[in-house]
């Protein structure tokens, strides 16, 4: 073989690491005898996910902290059961030295809210140079100066890294969602993630119409990976993990393709106007009650 053609197909072969493995180190689960409360991993210098102990609470959810060059944004602040902000703080303090700085305004918003998303905030209603968003939808809208929730997505510039806020209710009212431009994550909470997608009966119109929006957006704005805020799917397609287990044994990953973004689109339109349950092999459509 020629040098030109092997160094052809060396490109052509040698995937990325990560293209096997994801891009993150296997996460806490709850399967070691003892695991730390928290676990942060960083994407890449302005990017990274924390995820919150299984064993401190059953949701195990994942917060999102991004810097722009202005401020810091953390999405979601926690379930409750153990301290958060120490991993926050943490984040923050290398980021800082890297950057020769004193400190750096932070921004505490959230997906939506339920108590999974936003039991750390209290920890952060004194932090210096902090501000805590509120969990009302009209709360968020003024935030995010969204003037028609929930038809407008607005930008939010964290300096250098304009995020746009697309409103998405329908898993809950002041739901939304965030598409980041230096990762193209979309960070999608509680509407899409490896899980139970909990849709109540009395907001799937809510729900269809938010992933409609969102589907159109991304029509322009590339996605690389849906993020979320939980796992709650195995490695084995279709099967979830029983609910509010404290291990979470051969846990999915949890990124998902942005092909999974258009796969629920089109199954909550397949059903009419009627939510149903819907196994698929990343997610698992849930209809609950109304509220
Ligand atoms: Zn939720
Ligand atoms: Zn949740």
């Amino acid at each position: 073989m020629r040098p030109a053609l092997a160094v052809i197909c060396l490109t052509l072969f040698a995937a990325p690491a990560w293209a096997k493995t994801g891009p993150f180190k296997p996460w806490i689960d709850g399967t070691a005898a003892s695991e730390p409360t928290t676990q942060t991993q960083r994407y890449d210098r302005d990017t990274y996910v924390i995820r919150q102990s299984v064993k401190t609470n059953f949701e195990a959810p994942f917060l999102y902290l991004l810097f722009g060059r202005d401020r810091a944004l953390l999405l979601d602040s926690g379930a409750g059961g153990t301290p958060i902000r120490p991993a926050v703080d943490a984040a923050i303090a290398q980021w800082l030295a890297e950057h020769h700085r004193a400190s750096i305004p932070l921004i505490v918003a959230h997906t939506h809210g339920h108590g999974d998303h936003h039991m750390g905030d209290d920890e952060f209603q004194a932090r210096p140079d902090t501000t805590v968003v509120g969990l009302k939808p009209e709360e968020v809208a003024a935030f995010f100066r969204i003037a028609d929730w929930p038809l407008q997505v607005v930008g939010f510039d964290l300096g250098g890294r304009t995020l746009q806020v697309i409103p998405a209710p329908g898993h809950q009212p002041a739901h939304i969602m965030i598409w980041d431009p230096r990762t193209r994550w979309l960070l999608s909470g509680d509407t899409l993630y490896p899980g139970r997608l909990y849709v109540p009966v009395n907001r799937f119109g809510d729900f269809r119409d938010s992933l409609d929006r969102v589907a159109a957006f991304t029509a322009s704005h590339r996605v690389s990976r849906v993020m979320g805020a939980h796992i709650e799917m195995t490695r084995q397609p279709g099967k979830d993990l029983p609910d509010a287990v404290l291990v979470h044994a051969d846990e999915h990953v949890l990124e998902l393709p942005y092909a999974d973004l258009l796969e629920l689109q089109a199954a909550v339109h397949a059903m009419g106007d009627k939510a149903a349950r819907d196994v698929h092999p990343d997610f698992i459509v849930t209809p609950i009650p109304p509220r």
